[in-house]
């Protein structure tokens, strides 16, 4: 779960990582009282989960009241990269010496975590990557040492962050860690973290991305699903319980558990196609499960053909199949499916879909995952 910057910044205050003073604005009036409560001057600031905010004229200073009607006016509506600004940010001033980059994600290749950090912040990493990959210092953290201050000093030190910088670069980041770890992040990234004049080091934006899967040990995270981004396919699998994620493409998928999902959508990428989703029905697949599974699928205008793949362990081949037909009883599909079912039961129920009398046209089995991928590219028109 992607957090807005506020609440990341929210999040990073209750491990003391030291952010602005501000306020959430809905309107312009109250985008006023949180200037006024934050003091003057200050930075109104347009909250949607995509970056290059300053660049599209999401962030903008004001001295004043006057202002920040103004600014606040101007950026409540904008369209920023496909996402609408709805909120803002309304946070004091801060003077900048320089801007530098700080981060913590997983590396799951090396099995550890992964601090990056560089003295040029304030601008895309992905940009600094490419035109000046020495400038950004990559160190392993192993979880079970955890991160220490001397270690996190000595990174500030090959990062080339000026010598003032460094004890309160350390202990941000000694903090940030502790916030992605204890925090359960996916994702704890500060960019730009600054120098300011005074000599303090300060987050002054906010990157989180949470491990919903740790969701039951975070009581406090309830207030963050309230506004968590869902486009309208998300937002029905969410209220069916499906474990789905909206993707680009054009073949619906549904598969039973997360692994077999994923292979899914690689398997049609390798024949050429582009998945809609993942979508993983879990081990029982009944009709209500697979009926709620193919609305959500059928919801999608982009969905040209459906792959549902089933390799039944727990799972039953024969209830799936009977899934599908009394699915297909209350769902007037629009693409059409293409289904492999195999493991526990797999020959009955094929048995159960051939008897139903559908048309081959709605609905066809193959053999393999690789012959089902080809047939629903080249009926998504792909290949
Ligand atoms: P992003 O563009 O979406 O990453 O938004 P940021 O929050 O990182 O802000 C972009 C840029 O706006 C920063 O790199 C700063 O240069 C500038 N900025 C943001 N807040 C302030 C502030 O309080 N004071 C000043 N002087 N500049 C700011
Ligand atoms: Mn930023």
């Amino acid at each position: 779960m992607d957090l807005f910057e506020y609440q990341g910044k929210q999040y990073f205050a209750r491990y003391d990582i030291p952010v602005s003073a501000g306020d959430v604005a809905l309107t312009v009036d109250e985008a006023v009282a949180a200037a006024e409560g934050a003091g003057y001057p200050v930075v109104v600031k347009a909250q949607v989960q995509v970056g290059g905010r300053g660049k599209a004229g999401g962030i903008k200073l004001a001295a004043d009241a006057d202002e920040v009607r103004l600014h606040a006016g101007n950026i409540l509506g904008m369209d920023i990269k496909g996402h609408v600004v709805e909120r803002l940010w309304v946070e004091h001033a801060s003077d900048i010496e320089e801007e530098y980059y700080a981060s913590f994600t997983l590396d799951r290749a090396a099995k550890k975590h992964l601090l990056m950090l560089s003295a040029q912040g304030g601008v895309e990493i992905e940009a600094v990557a490419e035109s000046d990959p020495e400038a950004i210092v990559k160190l392993h953290i192993d979880p079970v040492d955890g991160l220490d201050r001397a270690t996190a000093r000595q990174a500030a030190v090959d990062a080339k962050l000026p010598e003032r910088a460094l004890d309160g670069a350390a202990d941000i980041l000694v903090k940030l860690y502790r916030c992605f770890t204890e925090g359960d992040c996916d994702l704890a990234e500060i960019n730009p973290l600054i120098l300011k004049p005074t000599g303090e080091v300060h987050a002054l934006d906010a990157k989180v991305s949470l491990d919903s899967n740790a969701a039951f040990r975070h009581p406090e995270w309830e207030a963050y699903a309230a506004t968590e981004v869902l486009d309208d396919r998300e937002q029905l699998a969410k209220r069916n319980g499906l474990q789905y994620i909206g993707l680009e493409g054009s073949v619906g998928i549904i598969a039973n558990g997360a692994g077999l999902a994923m292979s899914t959508l690689d398997v049609v990428n390798q024949v050429g196609g582009t998945a809609a989703n993942f979508l993983d029905i879990g081990g029982g697949a009944n009709a209500d499960v697979m009926a709620a599974a193919l609305e959500v699928i059928n919801f999608d205008q982009a969905v040209k053909s459906i792959f549902i793949n089933i390799f039944g362990g727990i799972t039953r081949g024969e209830e799936v199949a009977k899934g599908i037909v009394e699915a297909l009883g209350r769902v007037e599909l629009r693409a059409p499916i293409v289904i492999r079912l195999d493991g526990t039961n797999a020959e009955e129920g094929r048995r159960i879909l051939a008897d139903a009398g559908i048309p081959e046209s709605r609905l066809r089995s193959e053999p393999t995952m690789l012959d089902a991928a080809r047939a629903a590219v080249a009926l998504a028109g792909q290949n």
